[in-house]
């Protein structure tokens, strides 16, 4: 432990009463062990009831536009991880903002592309869930691991319900073939990458005119792609979302 850790922990300890000193040494040991599981655990009841009143700030994406088909990975064991995150949430919220902007997007597909959906994998994601996804990667050193999930200590815009993730279903129900699935860490998912991978024949030009049919349409309403995923988009950036937005800790 540095000097400066070691004054941290001394400066919790003489600050806590009894009480909560077994609390503070146990998320002190976390640290020592460059763990911090339970960081985000911090006062329960206050998150539990922020966490509430976030929630009913949040809009459920199918209220605003019944076009909108949704889902939502986490709620199965569909997913990168095979097992279900989210107990309780069952629908896809952003903010009202957001999911306006983003029914706007949806009328866009339709005008373009009749009978054509957006379909919604993952919208606002508590930061527990995010800490669940980063503990899972523990093999993965911290500094490369936010390559494949955000860090949930810089709070990512899902947390706020200021992303989504999602792809386009033709008139059938089936999603167009962007040449990679939702999560795939390899670089094909990769927008950036996209001519490279057409040069190796591992993409197809209709691979990417679907992705970019996708980015046409959110593009329209100012989402911005992400240079490593063809199927996540914030609505704005971190720091606009950070003095905009609260966050979603826990599962409400
Ligand atoms: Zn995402």
């Amino acid at each position: 432990m540095n000097k400066v850790s070691f004054l941290f922990v001394l400066l919790i300890l003489f600050a806590c009463n009894e009480n909560n000193k077994k609390q503070s040494n146990s998320q002190s040991n976390e640290r020592e062990n460059g763990k911090e599981s339970n960081a985000y655990a911090i006062d329960t009841a206050k998150v539990a009831s922020e966490s509430r009143v976030l929630i009913d700030s949040l809009v459920d994406i199918r209220s605003i536009n019944p076009d909108i088909q949704v889902d939502l990975k986490y709620a199965t064991a569909d997913n990168f991880m095979k097992m279900r995150l989210y107990e309780r949430l069952r629908s896809a919220y952003l903010q009202k903002d957001v999911a306006e902007r983003l029914s706007k997007c949806q009328e866009l597909l339709s005008n373009l592309k009749s009978g054509y959906r957006l379909l919604v994998y993952d919208a606002v994601r508590p930061v527990s869930v995010q800490q669940k996804m980063w503990d899972a990667l523990d093999s993965i050193p911290p500094s490369e691991r936010g390559k494949f999930v955000s860090n949930p200590q810089n709070r990512s815009l899902h947390n706020m319900g200021a992303a989504v993730d999602l792809t386009i279903i033709d008139e059938r129900g089936i999603p167009l073939d962007m040449g990679a699935g939702y999560d795939d860490i390899r670089k094909i998912a990769y927008p950036t990458l996209e001519q490279e991978f057409l040069a190796k024949g591992e993409l197809t030009e209709k691979h990417i005119s679907n992705r970019e049919l996708l980015r046409k349409v959110m593009k329209s309403q100012d989402f911005r792609p992400l240079e490593t995923e063809w199927w996540h988009f914030n609505a704005c950036s971190r720091p606009q979302g950070k003095a905009k937005y609260k966050v979603l800790m826990e599962e409400p």
